[in-house]
């Protein structure tokens, strides 16, 4: 696939990112209604911008706020170096909403001296400054850069399990609570249906004080309130242009969650969002990903608005109604699977806007509702979020990643032909089904696997995939072209689990991340168990090492064996054996490997990281009414950053 000529998807570039632009093929295409829904349904996923920023960190505010006042109004010469390299600190603030890594979740540090740093807050406009009453410039420059260079709070997420990760955690999900007294103070919490648990804790901060631990609930008239009230009021105005009554009660239901932050109205939302596939614009909206809470009970909010792909879904609606299928064949012990697969919805969608934990650091997949028991009883929503896989992939092409890593050119060759279909269907194959298969046994508790569960979850996703995808069944169901087309996925896989996904490490540490984890835990595990036959090898050729597949058909019973054992784990709640299956596999880096695939890729200058700015959505109003909603893609990244710190912030 060529790059495309007219359409420039890298706008910008800083430290370890790359800022890319999506395009919204079909936009003109739908009704004027669903463009009204769209435009409102935007405006509320713009407008939990600062409760994630607030959720990551309880001084993230104060610092953007800082930021933008720098940036809007500084006074001295905007060239010179040290104003450079505030501007990279300033947009790495941005993207990762807070001062804390988007990814590795580490502090990180301005380039630019602390005193050159004050310097700037002391020449811009200080009436712009989040400043509290009387406080003097010096008083609140000492205040703001104490905060961002102090060697304190050095993680914003700590998986550390020999230590109290929440106390070790510099997110804001706690304050002055212990892992113990979480776990206390949860266990307290009432659960009227064990069958059906609530999410309890999930849209709450846990405060300590005065010996005192009480929930802070994130609803109108509670926490975050002055944001939940303006994502409330666009949700109002979205409502009378819901495709469907279900949708438009959907919407109610959100609406007075988001008022009384009842539990059980989250429940009945996903319920009836779930179940409602007709409709064409869809969102996500609400306190969602726990990935953010070292527990994994706290959800950091979070929006998309989109609208199905037509032709794409056809795809993954392929998939989905052969779900049975896929779950009878599976690797597996056959008391782990469900005898009937319910509800698995694919699709494939088209981003029209991204916010909170979305923003600018965006997924490619969502598979929602996240509580098991509405997936068991009442399905889950998986989509492939095609526009933004396909900007990565444009953005790709050229970068040099193939030529350094690949061994050789029949792999490249095969990575060309097929490597973006392969992964897009990779993607469907984690999403659609992996994700949704197997189950627990009774009784079995599902928070039983604690801070190992988010990998082990997603390496049985990806195994479900990887199995799946070299299946004869896939090509007999024309999802893949023919018999080679799965092994430019292998091939990628295990050069991404076992060498490329490094290059977002830095040398020395170790790996933290779910899904870095999962992926090296399959490529490691793999590599082990063919060692005697040598199904996977890592040759060095010149100094460089890579890795070869030597046996397509013997690597995929070696993922059909670690699928069913990590389904063994995850339906009998095997502590043990998955956190020994992490540890060994998932942790650790081979130091020596690490700093020559660091060398390799730092002559290749490419950003490790990538996210996105939203296209621009304007009402066109002819006397008083909107007649059209039309898109603009040519706002920049810093100033769509200070729009929406203007326009959107509310806290
Ligand atoms: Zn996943």
């Amino acid at each position: 696939m060529e790059a495309e000529k007219d359409f420039e998807y890298v706008i910008d570039r800083f430290a370890d990112i790359k800022i890319m632009r999506y395009k919204v093929p079909d936009f003109e295409n739908i009704t004027l209604n669903q463009k009204i829904f769209i435009y409102y349904l935007s405006q509320a996923a713009l407008c939990g911008r600062d409760i994630l920023c607030d959720q990551f960190y309880r001084h993230n505010l104060l610092v953007r706020h800082t930021i933008d006042a720098i940036v809007n109004s500084y006074g001295g010469n905007r060239e010179s170096g040290d104003f450079k390299q505030f501007m990279t600190y300033a947009k790495r603030v941005w993207f990762s909403n807070g001062i804390h890594h988007h990814y590795s979740c580490d502090k990180f540090f301005p380039e630019i001296g602390e005193e050159a740093f004050k310097q700037l807050i002391i020449n811009s406009d200080f009436e712009q400054m989040p400043k509290a009453a009387g406080e003097s410039v010096t008083d609140f420059a000492n205040r703001v850069t104490d905060i961002i260079y102090s060697k304190t709070d050095l993680k914003r997420v700590s998986l550390d399990s020999s230590g109290d990760v929440v106390k070790a955690s510099a997110n804001n999900f706690y304050s002055g609570v212990s892992q113990a007294e979480v776990e206390a103070y949860n266990a307290t919490l009432p659960q009227p249906d064990p069958e059906r648990p609530l999410s309890n804790g999930l849209n709450s901060r846990l405060v300590k004080t005065d010996g005192r631990i009480t929930e802070e609930t994130y609803r109108v008239g509670g926490k975050y309130s002055a944001a939940i009230e303006q994502i409330v009021s666009w949700l109002e105005k979205a409502a009378p242009y819901a495709e469907t009554d279900q949708q438009r009660e959907c919407i109610g239901k959100l609406i007075d969650y988001y008022r009384t932050g009842d539990l059980r109205l989250w429940d009945e939302y996903n319920i009836l969002w779930v179940s409602d596939n007709r409709p064409r614009v869809d969102f996500v909206n609400g306190f969602v990903e726990v990935y953010g809470d070292p527990l994994g009970i706290k959800g950091t909010w979070e929006a998309l608005v989109n609208f199905k792909d037509l032709t794409a879904t056809h795809r993954t609606e392929t998939i989905s109604g052969n779900a049975q299928w896929f779950e009878d064949h599976a690797p597996i012990d056959s008391r782990f699977k469900k005898s009937s697969v319910k509800g698995v919805t694919a699709k494939v969608i088209t981003a029209v806007q991204l916010g909170g934990d979305c923003y600018p650091s965006t997924p490619i997949g969502i598979n929602l509702p996240n509580a098991d028991w509405i997936r068991k009883e009442h399905g889950s929503k998986s989509v492939t979020i095609e526009n933004i896989t396909y900007a990565y992939h444009q953005a790709s092409l050229g970068s040099g990643m193939l030529d350094e890593f690949c061994n050789n050119d029949a792999e490249r060759t095969r990575s060309r032909k097929y490597g973006y279909q392969s992964s897009n269907l990779h993607t469907d194959l984690h999403e659609c089904l992996g994700h949704g298969s197997g189950q627990l046994l009774p009784g079995t508790n599902p928070d039983a696997l604690k801070n190992y569960s988010s990998t082990l979850e997603e390496a049985r996703a990806d195994l479900f995939a990887l199995y799946y995808i070299a299946d004869p069944k896939i090509v007999e169901l024309g999802l893949l072209p023919d018999n080679e087309a799965f092994k430019a996925e292998y091939d990628s896989y295990i050069r991404n689990g076992l060498m490329t996904q490094l290059t977002r490490i830095e040398l020395g540490k170790d790996l933290e991340e779910s899904h870095m984890r999962n992926r090296q835990l399959i490529a490691r595990w793999a590599l082990e168990h063919g060692k005697a036959d040598k199904v996977i090898e890592m040759p060095v050729i010149d100094d460089k090492t890579y890795t070869v597949i030597n046996d397509y058909t013997r690597l995929r019973q070696l993922f059909a064996a670690l699928l069913a054992e990590i389904q063994r784990i995850k339906s009998e709640g095997d502590f043990e054996a998955g956190k020994n299956l992490v540890e060994t596999y998932a942790v650790k880096i081979d130091r020596q490997l690490h700093a020559e695939v660091l060398e390799r890729f730092k002559k290749l200058n490419i950003a490790p990281y990538g996210g996105f700015v939203n296209p621009v959505l304007k009402p066109v109003v002819e006397n008083g009414e909107i007649t059209d909603i039309t898109i603009d893609y040519t706002e920049s990244y810093t100033e769509q950053m200070l729009r929406y710190g203007r326009k959107f912030g509310f806290l």
